[in-house]
C-alpha cells in the first residue's frame, strides 16, 4: 500500500542525489526516490531509510504517481544526454503545472532549450545550480535555481528549507529566468579556478620563493583564515599542505601528480566571457594553467630550456627583504588578485544578465555563495554590501572598500610580480590580474597604435581623441 503522497522525488541517486535526498527528508519533507538502476534505492532506504519520509519507487511511473500535485521531481544525474532521457521520461508521465527540476550540472544553454521545450508541453522547468558538493548536498549546499517565477513559488520554499544557512537567511534565491541558475553557477564555478589557481601560485611563492615548507606554508594560510582571506578554500589548502603521506612520510602535496583535471565548468564561462566580450582574465588564465599542467608531453620536453639569466634569491633580487615581509606580500598579491578575478567574474554576470535579459541581482549571487559553496568566505559579504549601495557599480574595483584594499596591497603585489618574474616562478594569476588593473587604470592603452595599423592594412578606420567622427588616413602613397 502507498504512503503518503511526498512533497518532492528524487531521481538519480549517485552521491549528490542521495544527499540531497536525505537533506529534504531531514527538514521534515516526504522524499521519493528514483533511480535508473534499483540497487541505488534499496542502498538508500537500508542505510538511511530512518532519518525521515521516502517513497521507493521502482518505475519513472510509480515515482511520478507518488508525488503531490503540483508534481515537483528533482533530477540529479550526470549533465547531457543522460539528463535528455530522463527529462522526456518525467515529461511523458506528467500533468501540465507539474515541475521538473535539474539540479545537475547542465551547460545553461541546454537549460534555455530545455526550459522552452518544456514550456510548450505545459511544464515548467527550473534549472537549479547546486554548489557545495556531497558534504554541502547533504548538510547544506548554496542553491541557484533559474526558471518561471511562477515554478520558484512551487520549488522556492523546499529548496530554501536545505540550503546553507548564514546570518539566518537562506543561501537560495530566485536568480531569474531559464537557464539564469546554471549560469550563475557556471561562473561561480569559473571564479572557482581563479581562487584555487591564485592559492596554489601563493603556495608555490613561499616554497620556491621564500623557502617554506609545506608544513610552513600550511601554517601561514591557517593564520591567514582568520583575516580578510577567511574562505572554506584557504582553511583546506591549510589541511592539505598539513597532510603527510602514511607511505612515504613526506608532504602528500609533494607525492601527487602536479597534473590539475578538469571537467568543463570553468571552459564554458571562458568560452561565454570571449563571446561576450568580458575580460575575464583571471578565469582564463587558471583554465589555461590547469591545460599546461596537464600537458605532460610539452613539460617533460620543455624542462631542459635554459633559465641562466635568473636570480637565485629573494635578497639578490630586493637586498634586505626577510622572509615575514614577503610572506606578507604574496598576502597582499593574493589578496589583490582574488578582487581583481571576482570583480571579472561579476562583470561577466552582468553581461550575461544583459545579453539574456535576467535581472540578476548581483548583491543576492554574493550573498547566497557566502554558505554551502566551494567559494564561500567572508569576503562575499564585501561584495553583496558594494552592490546594495550602488546596484549599478560598473566595477568591484570602484568599490570604495575594494578600491582602498587594492591600493594598499599594489606596492606589495608588484614586488612579488617582479620577485616571480626574476626567480622564475610561474604566477599567471598574480601577474594577469596585476596587468588586468594596470589596464583599466591606464591613460593610454597602445590600442591607439592598433587602431592604426588596422586601418593602415585594412581601413577599419579610426575615431580621434580631439573630434568626433571615423577616420580613415592615406598611410602611403603606393597603396
Ligand atoms: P553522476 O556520477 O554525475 O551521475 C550518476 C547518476 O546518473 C546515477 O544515478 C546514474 O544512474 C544516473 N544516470 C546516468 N545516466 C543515466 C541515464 N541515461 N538515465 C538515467 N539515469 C542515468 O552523479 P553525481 O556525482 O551524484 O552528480 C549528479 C549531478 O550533480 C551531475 O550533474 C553533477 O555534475 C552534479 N554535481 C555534482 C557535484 C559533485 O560534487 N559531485 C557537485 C555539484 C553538482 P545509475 O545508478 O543507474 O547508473
Amino acid at each position: 500500500s502507498p504512503s503518503a503522497l511526498a512533497d518532492i522525488g528524487v531521481t538519480g541517486l549517485a552521491v549528490m542525489g542521495a544527499n540531497i535526498a536525505r537533506n529534504l527528508a531531514r527538514h521534515g519533507h516526504t522524499v521519493a526516490l528514483h533511480n535508473r538502476s534499483a540497487g541505488r534505492v534499496d542502498e538508500l532506504m537500508t542505510k538511511h531509510g530512518s532519518e525521515g519520509n521516502f517513497v521507493p519507487s521502482a518505475s519513472i511511473t510509480e515515482f511520478v504517481a507518488s508525488l503531490k500535485r503540483p508534481r515537483r521531481a528533482l533530477i540529479m544525474v550526470q549533465a547531457g544526454a543522460a539528463t535528455d532521457a530522463v527529462i522526456e521520461q518525467l515529461a511523458d508521465a506528467m500533468e501540465p503545472g507539474d515541475i521538473i527540476i535539474d539540479g545537475g550540472n547542465a551547460l545553461y544553454t541546454d537549460t534555455q532549450r530545455r526550459e522552452k521545450a518544456l514550456r510548450e508541453r505545459g511544464l515548467h522547468f527550473v534549472g537549479a545550480g547546486i554548489s557545495g558538493g556531497e558534504e554541502g548536498a547533504l548538510n547544506g549546499p548554496s542553491i541557484m535555481p533559474g526558471g518561471s517565477a511562477e515554478s520558484y513559488e512551487y520549488v522556492g520554499p523546499l529548496l530554501e528549507s536545505v540550503a546553507a544557512v548564514v546570518e539566518g537567511a537562506p543561501c537560495c534565491t530566485y536568480i531569474g529566468t531559464d537557464g539564469s541558475g546554471h549560469y550563475v553557477k557556471m561562473v561561480h564555478n569559473g571564479i572557482e579556478y581563479a581562487d584555487m589557481q591564485l592559492i596554489g601560485e601563493a603556495y608555490q611563492l613561499m616554497t620556491s620563493a621564500a623557502g617554506l615548507s609545506a608544513k610552513e606554508a600550511a601554517e601561514v594560510f591557517a593564520e591567514w583564515n582568520s583575516g580578510v582571506l577567511e574562505s572554506y578554500l584557504i582553511e583546506i589548502t591549510s589541511e592539505v599542505l598539513g597532510h603527510t603521506d602514511a607511505e612515504t612520510g613526506k608532504p602528500l602535496v609533494d607525492v601527487i601528480v602536479d597534473a590539475a583535471g578538469q571537467k568543463g565548468t570553468g571552459r564554458w564561462t571562458v568560452k561565454s566571457a570571449l563571446d561576450l566580450g568580458v575580460p575575464v582574465t583571471g578565469i582564463a588564465e587558471a583554465v589555461f594553467a590547469r591545460a599546461v599542467s596537464g600537458s605532460r608531453e610539452l613539460r617533460a620536453a620543455s624542462r631542459g630550456l635554459a633559465g641562466a639569466e635568473l636570480a637565485t634569491s629573494l635578497t639578490e633580487i630586493f637586498p634586505g627583504i626577510d622572509t615575514e615581509s614577503f610572506v606578507a606580500d604574496i598576502h597582499s598579491a593574493l589578496y589583490a588578485s582574488k578582487v581583481v578575478a571576482y570583480a571579472q567574474g561579476f562583470d561577466q554576470l552582468a553581461a550575461g544578465s544583459r545579453e539574456y535579459g535576467w535581472d540578476l541581482k548581483l548583491g543576492d549571487l554574493a550573498r547566497i555563495w557566502r554558505g554551502g559553496c566551494i567559494i564561500r568566505a567572508q569576503f562575499l559579504g564585501r561584495i553583496s554590501d558594494a552592490y546594495a549601495a550602488n546596484p549599478e557599480l560598473p566595477s568591484l574595483l570602484l568599490d570604495p572598500y575594494f578600491r582602498d584594499a587594492v591600493e594598499s596591497a599594489a606596492a606589495s603585489w608588484r614586488r612579488v610580480v617582479t620577485v616571480a618574474a626574476q626567480l622564475g616562478v610561474p604566477a599567471p594569476g598574480f601577474s594577469s590580474a596585476l596587468a588586468y588593473y594596470d589596464s583599466v587604470r591606464a591613460q593610454r592603452l597602445p590600442a591607439a597604435l592598433i587602431q592604426g595599423l588596422r586601418d593602415y592594412f585594412g581601413a577599419h578606420t579610426y575615431e580621434r581623441v580631439d573630434k568626433p567622427g571615423h577616420f580613415h588616413t592615406q598611410w602611403s602613397a603606393d597603396r
